[in-house]
Formats: C-alpha cells, structure tokens, sequence
C-alpha cells in the first residue's frame, strides 16, 4: 500500500521526545505501520533538550499532534503538562505514550502491557499465578512489575544490584497491590540462587548485556529446561544471558517483542487501527541497529 502522507497543513504529526532519541527505532516501526495503513502522519525523532520541555508539550495541539512516545529522560516529567493519566500510568508515576485528542494531553503507559502481550504472543504464557524474577529495579523494572502485579501473579521477587532500589519499587508495589506476593534480593547469594530456582519467568531489565563483554546477568549453571528467560535489551538481540538460556535448555526470548508490542499499542491509541504487528517487526529486524 501506498504511504499517503500529504505533507499539506492536513497531515498529522507523531514522534518520539527524549534526550538522547538518536537510536530509536520507533521511527522505523511507527512509520511502516502508517505507510502499511496509508494513515496521512508522519512520526518523527525529536531530542528534546530539559529546558525545551514545557514549550514543546503546549505546542502539541497547536501544531497538529496526534500523539507522543516518550523516553529517558521525560516518562516522569512529562507528568505535570498532561490533562488525564490512566491508572497504571499514574500508579507508576510514568508515561511512555501520549494521545492529542480536541486540545487535551492523555497519558498511557503501553511498555507493562507491551511486555506481556509480547510474552503470550511469543512465548506462550500468560503470567496469572506464576512466579516471575525481574532483574533490574529501574524505569522499565518498575512499568513491568507493575502490570505484572495487575495481571494477578503470583509472587514477584525484584533482583538488583543496589538492594534499596529494589525494596523502595517493592513499597510502592505493595502500596497498590497488596494481595501479591513480593520479594528483593541482590543479584548473587542464596536468596537470589533461590528465587532463580523457584520462578518460573525471569526477566532481565537491567542493561547489563549491551556491551560486548558483559557476563550474562544470571550464570548459566542455575537455569534449567523449566525457565523462560527474556531478556528485554534488544541491542544485541542474543546477549550472553540469552545464550547461557539456551546452553541450559531453558525457553528464551530477546527484547524486540516487548519494543514490538509497546509500539503496536501506542499505534491503536492513536489511530483506533489494528497495528499491523508483522510490517512493524520486519521493519524493526531490517534495521541496521539490530545485530545479532
Ligand atoms: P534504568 O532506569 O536506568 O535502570 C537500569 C537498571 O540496570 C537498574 O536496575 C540498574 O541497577 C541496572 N544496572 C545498570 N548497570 C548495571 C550493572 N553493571 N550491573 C548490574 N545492574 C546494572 O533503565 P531502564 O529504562 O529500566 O532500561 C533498562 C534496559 O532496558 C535498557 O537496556 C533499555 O534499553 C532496555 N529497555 C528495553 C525496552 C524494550 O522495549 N525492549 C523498553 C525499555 C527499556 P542499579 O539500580 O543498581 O543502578
């Protein structure tokens, strides 16, 4: 299908803001389902520097947005200029998408429920009742626990190298969700060997795996055919822990489903079409960016 962007004052405007935005791949993904669609948008990078923000988000409506992602380091700050958050986003305190609708900022947080869409369409799975190990106590830690606790699993237990990042992103958990099960712990021990052996799900969060000679995060010794590990660092798409996965027979999946599914979510809320999910992952498997 032909992309019929108009380039006249008609054509609609979306876009990623962040700082740095330089390697998304959103631009590649959003603008093949518009193309797949023949939507008149464009969707674009922006980097946005911190005394920028308040001036672009009021310029929104005016300039014919349609809609935002947003990166590090705006998913909170962005906050503060928005008319509505949906629940999850405001238990989270972080936006990841925003719609324009009639002059009004609504703000979404598609990057949980990217995750575990990305986990049934890919692996299978649906998290109610299981046991899941996240590795990792940061922004993207945070969106998953918490979509995670409102899909009603059964224990979560956070891992992460600073402990009383991991027990804060627990309280606050506990604080929406107290029927769940939580635990913390470091990411070597007993208590962290345990929680490997006794979940089902591990994930990992952290960035540890980006460069070349990382270790993998979990050592391949206590992973076991009864695993499913993901990792959602997509660059590169096999990383160690990846690897050490597949050496010990455990299921395993990389990070572009779950960049995949946060993507195609973003696009239904602002264009109300059902994102064609197989142009968006080979345009983002074409990329230069992603090596294996
Ligand atoms: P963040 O908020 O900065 O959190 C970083 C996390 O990594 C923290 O838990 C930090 O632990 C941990 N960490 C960093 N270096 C470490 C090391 N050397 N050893 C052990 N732990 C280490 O970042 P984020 O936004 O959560 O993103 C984390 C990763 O997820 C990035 O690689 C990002 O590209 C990826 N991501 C992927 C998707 C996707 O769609 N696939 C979406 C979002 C993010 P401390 O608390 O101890 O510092």
């Amino acid at each position: 299908m032909s992309h019929k962007v108009s380039l006249t004052g008609k054509t609609r405007l979306l876009g990623i803001i962040g700082h740095p935005v330089k390697g998304s791949l959103s631009p590649r993904m959003q603008n093949a389902a518009l193309r797949h669609h023949g939507i008149d948008a464009l969707y674009l990078p922006f980097e946005i520097p911190p005394s920028a923000l308040a001036g672009v988000m009021k310029a929104l409506p005016a300039l014919n947005f349609r809609g935002l992602n947003v990166t590090i380091p705006y998913k909170e700050k962005v906050l503060r200029y928005l008319d509505e958050v949906t629940e999850e986003a405001r238990q989270l305190g972080a936006v990841n998408c925003i719609l324009v609708d009639k002059g009004r900022l609504l703000g979404y947080n598609t990057d949980g429920a990217g995750f575990t869409t990305a986990l049934k369409a890919e692996g299978g799975l649906s998290l109610r009742d299981e046991n899941i190990l996240i590795l990792g106590a940061g922004g993207a830690a945070k969106a998953i626990a918490f979509h995670v606790a409102r899909q009603g699993c059964r224990r979560i237990c956070i891992a992460n190298r600073t402990v009383s990042r991991a027990s804060s992103l627990r309280r606050r958990l506990q604080r929406f969700h107290p029927g769940v099960e939580i635990e913390v712990s470091g990411l070597s021990g007993r208590n962290f060997r345990e929680a490997v052996a006794s979940s089902q799900v591990l994930v990992n969060t952290t960035s540890v795996g980006m460069a070349r000679r990382d270790p993998s995060i979990v050592p391949g010794r206590h992973l076991s055919p009864s695993h499913l590990v993901v990792d959602i660092v997509y660059k590169p798409l096999r990383t160690p822990l990846l690897r050490a996965a597949e050496r010990s027979g455990a299921r395993f999946l990389n990070g572009l489903g779950m960049l995949l599914y946060q993507g195609a979510l973003a696009f239904r809320i602002w264009t109300g079409r059902t994102a064609p999910v197989d142009v968006m992952k080979r345009a983002l498997r074409s990329a230069p960016e992603i090596r294996p």
